[in-house]
């Protein structure tokens, strides 16, 4: 009997894991409450380990045709003085994509279920299987479909007075529920309601890959936290000028950093990161980017400028404060920022997404699932990526600290020196061990 699982989310970490379960020759189902698959943000730099992750997962070569590979061209102050330069070792370059164009490879001609907010999990316990429950119509509540998914519903529930109550209360967004009108329906009519709201379903194995916010992790991992970095983050992709970079740049200022990097289409990302209250937007957030670099270097300043209004996102950035024990429960399994979100400074994120896809279906290849194998596959999995993924997080948190979180000049101008006196040799020895990754498949 083929083995079943259900992935939720279709980010960069569900994508893969359809990839690797698929590969493993599981049945999968892939549930996005978004009511499209869309990527989140502009670009992504994927380095020589996720590159390797992604061969396992049958799609390296693609990603190698499609993305613009380069060596880093250096680190510099928000003046454009160089820092660090002359990156030589193979291994320091980046294959860096368009978040579009590795979707639609990742995802190939795989059926996505759209519209499907999961909003609970269930692991497995005894004879019964694990579960997640979807939430209809949830997805988006001012999208089209949610209206008419809700508008069905209604129509569905409008049998008796007490159903269109009760249904009314139990609106999303419409809290707390009307406990009154729900004691004096019959348990058939709030069932009606329930039903028509909420479905479950269950499989051999679950995968929580929905983010940062994962519900199953906050179903099953209650305790885990999130927490605001301090900072917010503009990102864009505009094509390439005559001062754009040939490799990726960084720039390191007070309380800020830039950088940008060639991508597919002739196309140039960039993203900024400053500190900055939690929550705050503006009508305008080209000229907010503008206003927090506007003592930058012309290539910074112009990047921004030649973003289109509409092609510019701003995010406050968050990673997960809890560091998880284990990333698996009796049939349930967390990959990517689900189980270990971490800020984006070390670049890993999505690298460790595909290592994580990669892992896991090489681990659940031809188990039987009548014994303990499953779990004994997943605790192979928690052994391969808790201790590792951990460690970028940490590593991205302190990069965070002396990046964009240093403002003191003095320490900035400390900060500097020390990057100036340090070869990029020995930053790239110093990345050795991150990027020389390989499957388990290759390495056990
Ligand atoms: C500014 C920035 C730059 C970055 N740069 C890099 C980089 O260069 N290299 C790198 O490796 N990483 C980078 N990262 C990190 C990387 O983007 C993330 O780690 C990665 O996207 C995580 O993928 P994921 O699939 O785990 O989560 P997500 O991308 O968050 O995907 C989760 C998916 O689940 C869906 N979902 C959420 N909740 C539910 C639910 N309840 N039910 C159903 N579906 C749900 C969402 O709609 C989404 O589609 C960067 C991050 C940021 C913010």
């Amino acid at each position: 009997m083929t083995q079943t699982a259900i992935i939720v989310g279709a980010g960069l970490g569900g994508l893969s894991a359809a990839r690797g379960l698929e590969a493993a020759g599981w049945q999968v189902r892939v549930l996005e409450a978004a009511p499209q698959v869309r990527p989140l943000g502009a670009g992504i730099s994927i380095t020589e380990n996720g590159l390797a992750a992604l061969d396992e997962l049958g799609v390296g070569d693609e990603v190698r045709e499609r993305a613009v590979r380069s060596l880093p061209e250096g680190i510099y102050t928000d003046q454009g003085s160089p820092l660090q330069q002359d990156f030589h070792a193979g291994s320091s370059a980046v294959h860096a994509i368009h978040r579009g164009t590795l979707h639609e490879i990742l995802r190939g001609d795989r059926e996505v279920e759209t519209g499907m907010r999961v909003v609970s999990a269930t692991d497995a316990s005894g004879s019964a299987r694990a579960s997640v429950t979807i939430e209809h119509g949830a997805a988006d509540p001012d999208s089209t479909d949610a209206r008419s998914e809700r508008e069905r519903r209604k129509d569905r529930a409008r049998g008796t007075k007490l159903g269109r109550r009760i249904h009314r209360f139990l609106e999303p967004g419409d809290d707390p529920i009307d406990r009154r009108a729900e004691r004096r329906a019959s348990r058939d009519q709030v069932r009606a309601v329930e039903d028509a709201r909420f479905e479950t379903l269950e499989a051999d194995l679950i995968v929580g890959a929905d983010g940062i916010d994962s519900a199953v992790r906050k179903a099953l991992w209650p305790k885990a936290r999130t927490d605001y970095s301090g900072a917010t983050t503009w990102f864009g992709v505009v094509q390439a000028e005559a001062d754009s970079p040939a490799g990726p740049r960084m720039y390191l200022g007070r309380g800020a950093e830039f950088g940008m990097e060639p991508i597919d289409g002739g196309r140039v990302y960039w993203w900024g990161m400053a500190l900055a209250r939690m929550g705050g937007h503006a009508d305008d957030e080209i000229a907010a980017a503008q206003r927090q670099f506007d003592d930058w270097t012309p290539e910074v300043r112009d990047h921004i400028a030649a973003t289109p209004q509409a092609g510019i996102i701003r995010r406050d950035l968050f990673s997960l404060a809890t560091r998880l024990r284990s990333y698996h429960r009796p049939g349930v399994v967390l990959v990517g920022d689900a189980a270990h979100a971490m800020l984006p400074t070390l670049g890993q994120g999505g690298n460790s997404a595909f290592e994580d896809a990669a892992t896991l279906g090489y681990l659940l290849e031809g188990i039987p699932l009548e014994d303990h194998s499953l779990e004994q596959a997943l605790v192979a999995y928690d052994r391969e990526r808790v201790e590792r993924t951990q460690r970028f997080m940490t590593i991205a948190e302190r990069m965070a600290r002396t990046n964009t979180r240093m403002r003191s000049p003095l320490l900035v101008a400390a900060r500097n020196g020390l990057l100036n006196l340090t070869p990029a040799l020995a930053t790239e020895i110093a990345g050795d061990w991150m990027l020389a990754w390989r499957s388990p498949r290759h390495t056990s």
